[in-house]
């Protein structure tokens, strides 16, 4: 009986041989054999019933895990992890989800850098990896929709500023600016398409990536064709255009061989104009096509072919000074 494990009845066997012959000399022995038996059969029990326990624990801390991480509340899966590997170190399942927790938060992180540094299409990369790596994380329509607020919302500041004469500027197709320059206007961003469109017609485009909160400025030449980054030399530049263009006129007497007209001669950077009392002699041409000599109290005028000349006299020599100083430094201005 006691090597069929029937513990009891070995027990209830003992008891009744101990009461009908108590001298028998193998009692001892049994009894005692029978009480070691029965502690290690108490102790098995107990054994089991602990692993039953934890197994119970380690399935009730894998199941919290799991549904935390389907809520996307990835610090209360860390918890329920902590809990889960302290009673199972080596589970594989709570290994890979710990791993899938890391690479959710990481996302995380990524996403914020991007929405604060205004990357919106790196922010929405970022969700379908997220997507990918827990596709139950009811946070993720949240979150692209905060994307697609932020760059509806998202604006940049643009300037162009001309380095020669005006063109008409479009910003896609449509005329901005005045004077053909923009002066810090808000524009959407992502690509925008910039048309400069000079006098003659002529025009050349560039399509542009304007990135939320960016200030862009841009200089163009509409004889270059050039349209490019502000640089901080262009300072110089645009004061000198101003220059240029600025018209100083004077009052100047029109010799002939044989008489005078009266007038006005206006000299910029940009043209030299006459306008005279006789109008069959005014004239408007541009600085480039002329040269212009001082000699005491008149100036002459010349086209570069020396197919016309005009003789101005001015009142005195000062003026006639004055217009040579001019001269000199607009020929300079205009290298
Ligand atoms: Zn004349």
């Amino acid at each position: 009986m006691l090597a069929a494990g029937r513990l009891a009845e070995a027990r209830a066997e003992l008891d009744k041989i101990s009461r009908l012959a108590p001298g028998t000399p193998e009692l001892a022995g049994l009894r005692k054999r029978l009480d070691t038996e029965t502690e290690e059969l108490r102790r098995q029990e107990a054994e089991i019933a602990a692993t039953a326990e934890r197994q119970e624990r380690i399935a009730e801390a894998a199941r919290l895990a799991n549904e935390q991480f389907a809520r996307g509340r990835y610090d209360d899966v860390r918890a329920a992890l902590d809990q889960w590997a302290a009673l199972a170190p080596q589970a594989p399942e709570a290994q890979a989800l710990r791993q899938r927790v890391a690479a959710a938060l990481q996302s995380l992180r990524t996403y914020e850098l991007a929405l604060e540094q205004k990357q919106y299409d790196e922010a929405l990369r970022v969700l379908s990896q997220l997507e990918k790596i827990n596709p139950a994380d009811p946070a993720i329509p949240e979150f692209r929709k905060r994307v697609d607020a932020r760059r509806a919302a998202a604006s940049a500041t643009l300037s162009i500023f001309r380095l020669g004469p005006a063109a008409t500027l479009l910003f896609d197709d449509k005329p901005v600016g005045e004077g053909g320059e923009v002066q810090s206007l808000t524009v959407p961003t992502g690509s925008h398409k910039i048309t400069v469109r000079n006098s003659q017609g002529r025009q050349f485009e560039k399509i542009l990536e304007f990135i939320d909160g960016q200030t862009v400025s841009f200089v163009y030449d509409s004889a270059g064709p050039l349209l490019r980054d502000f640089q901080e030399s262009d300072r110089d530049r645009i004061a000198a255009r101003d220059v240029r263009e600025q018209v100083r006129s004077f009052q100047v007497e029109h010799r002939h061989t044989f008489g005078s007209c009266r007038g006005q001669l206006h000299i910029s950077g940009i043209n030299v104009v006459y306008e005279g009392s006789d109008k069959s002699h005014s004239f408007n041409l541009s600085f480039d096509q002329v040269t212009l000599e001082a000699r005491e109290d008149r100036v002459e005028v010349e086209t570069k072919d020396g197919r016309r000349r005009w003789n101005f006299k001015l009142p005195d020599a000062s003026q006639v000074a004055q217009i040579q100083v001019l001269w000199e430094r607009l020929l300079q201005l205009g290298k």
